[in-house]
């Protein structure tokens, strides 16, 4: 068997935080005799197309640099502006411009050009994500006919959605010059089907094959995970380093994680919990909520106005509610070490993933995975995260439906000990099972 050649927006540096993508794929990389390869981080002036060698590391890594003028239109511009939002359900957010399109064209394909030259024909090329849905397209443009794999971390949107896009059917083009094309949950892979039939022309044969442009490709579900095993072991460990502060009250404690995005869904999750503080006197002082979203993107107006949301919405939640001893809302607006999450999880006895539209959602994993199996915390978990297929056990909610959130904070705080171990077997079953490793196997035995 050949090589396994990944790529994606950024390479892994040695100083970003090692996310479960960069485990798993690093396995399956060390094993092949992998590549990765990816943008450097850095800006040059002009493009050029020479990759450079990252030193150091299990598997050989590649970088290039982008430049000014790329970073704003092809990363920033289509990736973040028009791709992210739409595929999120937020048509109305796109901001579309020729030079994005443009500029995004012109990245996929200077990275098919230094990709060429060395493959191997036994060579198994895996792509990830949205920022690179043309890379396919481009290199059999060039000729290239080896395997060619692509997942997408976001949800897929279907062909309502794609028609707001100008240039829909192109990206089905582009996704056709994939073998394989993998989706976090079914409801990914129905919306690709429909758009791929409705806005691509395509041909749907069954079982998930595609015919479009004399290639057949097939779309189905992998569900991403986490090192379930390990997450547990490092959230023990890291629970008994916490400031007794945390541990040690009687207070109860609730927690939400999310990078300060639009499809995230903290406001209704801040209106939700102050829905249940007016309606539930007796639980003043007894909870509070807290909230890690480190920003994103900043200098994107959707983002800019996000946060200005979340700010005035937690401001107005406290100013009601709290008194000299309790804050409700305790916000912070800080990344916070994966480890110490860890730690953060384990103690809290609610965890509130409510997304508004979201690929898999990792936290909604790491948080179960945290808990003390003897007395376990609940999983408040949205009916739009790609998690909910696989985590029906959890407390599911519609994060619009502010009055059912609100019970359903109630129904998780009140919980019985033998309800939420029922709860949190089934749902660890599940993440042992189905963890990084079967994802990325999967993924590449189907590519195989
Ligand atoms: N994360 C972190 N520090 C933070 C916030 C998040 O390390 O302050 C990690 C979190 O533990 C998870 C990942 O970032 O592993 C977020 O993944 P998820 O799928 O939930 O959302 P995404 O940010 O990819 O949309």
């Amino acid at each position: 068997m050949g090589r396994l050649i990944c790529l994606s927006n950024r390479i892994p540096t040695g100083a970003s935080p090692s996310g479960g993508l960069v485990v798993a794929l690093g396995d399956a990389l060390e094993q092949a005799g992998g590549i990765w390869i990816g943008t450097s981080g850095e800006l040059c002036d002009a493009p050029s197309d020479a990759l450079r060698e990252i030193e150091g590391g299990p598997f050989r890594r590649l970088c290039f640099d982008l430049t000014e003028e790329e970073q704003q239109n092809y990363y920033a511009g289509y990736a973040n502006s028009v791709l992210w939002p739409l595929f999120h359900g937020r048509t109305d957010l796109m901001d579309i411009h020729q030079e994005y399109l443009a500029a995004y064209k012109r990245v996929n394909r200077r990275l098919a050009r230094m990709l060429v030259p060395m493959l191997e024909p036994e060579d198994r090329i895996w792509v990830h994500d949205f920022h690179l849905l043309a890379l396919a397209y481009e290199l059999r443009v060039m000729g290239v006919t080896n395997r060619i794999g692509f997942f997408l971390h976001t949800p897929f949107p279907g062909p309502l959605a794609m028609q707001a896009l100008p240039n829909g059917r192109e990206i089905c083009q582009w996704l056709a010059g994939f073998d394989l094309i993998g989706l976090q949950a079914e409801r990914d892979v129905r919306a690709c089907l429909a758009s791929m039939v409705e806005i691509g022309e395509a041909i749907d044969l069954g079982s998930g094959y595609l015919h479009l442009g004399q290639r057949q490709s097939r779309v189905a579900a992998f569900p991403i995970a986490i090192n379930a095993r390990e997450f547990m072991d490092l959230a023990e460990e890291q629970f008994q380093k916490l400031p007794e502060g945390i541990v040690k009250t009687r207070r109860r404690l609730m927690i939400g994680v999310d990078r300060l995005d639009y499809s995230k869904g903290v406001p209704q999750r801040f209106r939700a919990f102050g829905e249940f503080l007016s309606r539930h006197e007796e639980w003043h002082r007894h909870v509070s909520l807290l909230q890690i979203s480190p920003p994103t993107r900043e200098g994107v107006q959707a983002y800019d106005q996000i946060r200005e949301e979340t700010e005035h919405l937690s401001g107005q939640i406290n100013g009601t509610f709290a008194d000299i001893q309790w804050a409700p809302i305790r916000f912070i607006n800080r990344a916070i070490p994966r480890e110490v999450l860890a730690g953060l999880y384990r103690a809290a006895h609610v965890g509130l993933v409510t997304p508004l539209m979201d690929g898999m959602n990792l936290v909604a994993k790491e948080f179960i995975a945290a808990q003390n199996p003897e007395d376990p915390g609940v999983l408040v978990l949205s009916q739009f995260a790609g998690a909910a297929e696989q985590m029906g056990q959890a407390l599911i909610v519609n994060p619009h439906d502010t009055e059912q959130m609100a019970t359903a904070i109630l129904t998780a705080l009140a919980m019985s000990q033998s309800e939420r171990r029922e709860r949190y077997q089934a749902l660890i079953e599940v993440l042992l099972t189905q963890d990084v490793r079967w994802w990325s196997e999967n993924f590449l035995r189907e590519l195989g």
